[in-house]
Parts: C-alpha cells; structure tokens; sequence
C-alpha cells in the first residue's frame, strides 16, 4: 500500500520521489551559501541540514547528526547503512499525511526547480564493470568478430579503474573531445575531434561504509557497504576506444567527461525489487564461491534512453532495458573489487558497465543500436543518427514498479553535447 504525503506531488503515481523512496542528494538553494544534504520528496527537497538547526533529527545518534551538516554525503556514508535508515526513517515519519510535524518541517522543504544539484560527494575512486554480458558480446562481435566473448568473462567480473575528477552532474554541459583515431588502418593515425561520440546507460553504486587496505569484503555483507545507486552515462568516443584500447583498456576515449544523476538510491527503497536470482545458461561455469553464497538477485530496474536533438522540441526514445538481466550483480561487483585486498572508501563509484538486453529495443548505446554505425537510426523527426551530434541531449530515466508497491524512480541523468573547440 502506498503511503500518504501532506506533500502532494509525492502522493502522484507518477512521481519519481514517493515517501517511500526519499533518495539522498547534495543541492544549492536560492540564496544559500553552501551545498547541503537533501532528500527528494515529489517535487521538493528536504533539506536535511535545516533540520538538524531545527532540532528535528534529534531521535538520531548524535554522529549520524553532524555528519547531516556536511557539504557532502561521505560522512553519512562511512558511518554506514543503518545511518542512512535512521535519517531516512525521521524524515518519513515526519512527511507522513498523518504526522504532527508538519508545520515544523515545512520551512525546511524546498522547492526542486529553485535549487541546483551539486556531485553528491567526493568521489575519490571510480571503477568501471562491464557486466552486461549481452552488451559485452555485441561489442565483441564488432571489435573481434571472431572471438566476441573472451574466456575470463563468465568467471571474473571485468572493470577498469576509470577517472574520478571528470564525473560531472547531469545538467552538465561537456565539449566533444579531440583524440587520436586510425579511421584508414593503411593511413597514419590522425588528431581531431571525435567523430564517433556515444553514450553508455549504466547503474552506478555508491560505497557507503569501506574496507581497510588488506581486509576483504565477504559476498554475504556487499550489500552492507553499498550506500544506493544512481543512473551513469559513461560517454565514449569509439574511434579514439578503438584505437587506443589494445593492450590495457579505455583511457581517453572514457575520460573527458561522466554524468551521474543527482539522486542516489538507497537499496532499503529498492528492495520490493529485487529480481529472481540471475540463472546462468546452461554450460555456463557457476561462480567461484568467493562470488556466490547467499547472494541475493539484482534489481528490476527500467531503464531508458532518450534522445533531443536541437531539431526537436521534446525527447524521443531510443530504449527500454531491464537491469534484472545482468551478467553480475552489484554485490558480487563490490565482493570482486575487494577481493584482493583493495580498499574501497566512502563515495567510490563502482559503475555496472553497459545494461543492454537481448532485443535491439533494449540496447544500451548507439554502437550497438546502429551496430558500428552501420545501420542508421531514423528518428521520428525524419533526422538520421549514427553517433551523437553537437548539440544533442542524451536523457536517461530509470524507476521500479511493481503491483502493490510506490512507484521508485531515479530522476534524470542529462547531458549535452558541445562542439569541440
Ligand atoms: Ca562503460
């Protein structure tokens, strides 16, 4: 049963932010000085900071309070999960229809559209999986058409270490990059701008609580150090990736730009959506116990892909995926990248990798809906794409429903592409 609000655009079946969800976010409000940490609730925020001066958290442990303070979430979030709860928890109670609270919060709600979202914290590490296995085998089968899937895939989660610093919120404007790329392999390579510019949708996991240097984190608890999730455009540049990507991996076909949606997730709001535990095919190998246990299925989350180009006055859709059908769940994506030893810190970013399905509809960038560029995408308009042009506004939206539950979305992750100077 869905809970009642006195806010009345969360009480909207439509809404992304029900009370239910009460994702965490970091924001700057009309005349304001510094970011604070907000929750979203329909089509405001609660400024979580305003209720700490107000004396409203004070049922939290004292910790949990000041870390509410901060600029940023990393306090929150190294003092792990059950803090999040218990801010979480205060704040619904007190948004509830039937709560007595009401005209002591209401001063403290804000709305979204006076307010700019900020990076939600510091993220001082950002990794990049690749457990999409259907997004995996397309993309193989155009870089190797011979060998599309490698041998390590069904046994080792497959990630890079990315770039941290170039992570921008969406809203964020970024410029088409230069690089090098061998259009002609019987021609030097040559340096300008990209002429191949695609986005990745992928679901992006914030740690929360981490790891010490040397300790593992067990797959029974890597859901207790995943502080919740937010949507990731891993943007690329295919003819610098082709290029450059033999032997060690993207570098600077990945790291001009990254957007994240503001709104982070928490598991708690997302657990009415768990997916049934992933079933591999048969042949498969099954995991090394070190990623198997007790783990627990991933999420059904929707995803999708729309596209603006400055020709068009509203967004069209490119895609609908499903998260429920990756290759490897997030928890075994935290249980592998500390498998060795690595720590990992409150606000890191773990990125799933590419989410594409088996149907052509479900694919989760333009390399693999034009395959290489090869088969065009007509656009409702009568405009033709292939990669991404200056100007165009790549959308991403994601949300869980189910019978009988509060819708649970994500917000928006945006971004527009700029002309290369
Ligand atoms: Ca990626």
């Amino acid at each position: 049963m869905a809970l009642k609000s006195w806010v009345e655009s969360a009480n909207d079946p439509a809404t992304d932010f029900p009370i239910e969800n009460l994702p965490f976010g970091v924001f700057r409000g009309a005349g304001q000085d510094g970011p604070r940490i907000g929750l979203a609730i329909g089509d405001h925020i609660v400024d979580v900071a305003g209720c700490y001066d107000a004396g409203l958290l004070e049922a939290v442990d004292e910790l949990v309070q000041a870390a509410c303070t901060a600029p940023g979430l990393n306090e929150l979030m190294a003092l792990g999960n059950d803090a999040a709860r218990a801010v979480r928890q205060t704040v619904a109670g007190m948004l509830r229809a039937e709560s007595l609270m009401r005209s002591e919060l209401e001063p403290h709600l804000v709305p979204m559209a006076h307010t700019e979202m900020l990076v939600p914290c510091d993220i001082g590490d950002y990794t990049d999986f690749y457990a999409g296995i259907h997004h995996a085998t397309n993309v193989g089968s155009m870089f190797r058409p011979d060998n599309p899937l490698l041998p390590n895939y069904k046994w080792v989660p497959i990630g890079y270490h990315g770039r941290s610093s170039s992570i921008v919120v969406s809203g964020t404007a970024f410029r088409r990059p230069h690089g090098q790329t061998r259009p002609d392999p019987n021609a030097p390579p040559q340096f300008g701008p990209t002429r191949r510019l695609d986005y990745e949708l992928e679901v992006g996991l914030f740690i929360g609580r981490g790891n010490e240097l040397g300790e593992r984190i067990p797959i029974e608890r890597a859901e207790e150090h995943a502080f919740g999730l937010c949507l990731v455009n891993d943007w690329s540049a295919r003819d610098i990736q082709t290029w450059e990507y033999q032997p060690l991996g993207p570098f600077l076909a990945k790291n001009f730009a990254t957007t994240i949606s503001p709104w982070i997730v928490t598991l708690d709001a997302l657990e009415p959506f768990r997916a049934a535990p992933f079933a591999r095919a048969q042949g498969d190998p099954q995991p090394l116990p070190y990623l198997a246990g007790s783990q627990r299925g991933g999420f059904d989350l929707t995803l999708e892909v729309w596209l603006r180009t400055p020709a068009m006055s509203a967004p069209v859709r490119l895609s609908r995926g499903s998260f429920g059908g990756m290759y490897w769940t997030m928890a075994q994506l935290v249980a592998h990248h500390a498998s060795n030893g690595c720590n990992l810190e409150p606000g890191d970013l773990l990125a799933s990798g590419t989410v594409s399905g088996e149907t052509k509809e479900s694919r989760g960038s333009l390399l693999e809906l034009t395959w290489g560029g090869k088969e065009p995408l007509t656009l409702p308009n009568g405009e033709q794409r292939t990669f991404l042009e200056d100007g165009d506004e790549v959308i991403f939206r994601a949300y869980c429903e189910r019978e009988g539950y509060a819708r649970i979305g994500f917000g928006e992750c945006r971004g527009v592409v700029l002309p290369a100077t």
